[in-house]
């Protein structure tokens, strides 16, 4: 299965990783992330959380995988199901 993941934090995170590294492993990161920019790109999948048989599961819109909910839990914790990688955040406005 295919794992989404957002290739602009992840160059955030190479361009934190050059702070005070020498020329040699700043070039490796370069490399690293010329890679990142030529990988291809899907259309991020949206969805939603449905209810399921009762309040203790919610289920994927997209994958439609259900997932069993610990008391207390916060299902803001999940921005993407972590089944399919499903964008499960409110689409801003603007
Ligand atoms: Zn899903």
């Amino acid at each position: 299965m295919q794992r989404l993941i957002d290739a602009n934090a992840l160059n955030k995170k190479f361009e934190w990783l050059k702070n005070g590294q020498g020329l040699k492993d700043v070039l490796f990161l370069n490399g690293a992330q010329a890679v990142v920019d030529g990988m291809s790109t899907v259309e991020p999948k949206r969805g939603e959380w449905i209810h399921a048989v009762n309040k203790d599961f919610r289920t994927c819109s997209v994958c439609r995988i259900a997932m069993g909910m610990i008391e207390g839990e916060e299902l803001s914790r999940f921005k993407f199901c972590p089944f399919c990688g499903a964008d499960m955040r409110k689409e801003e406005k603007g």
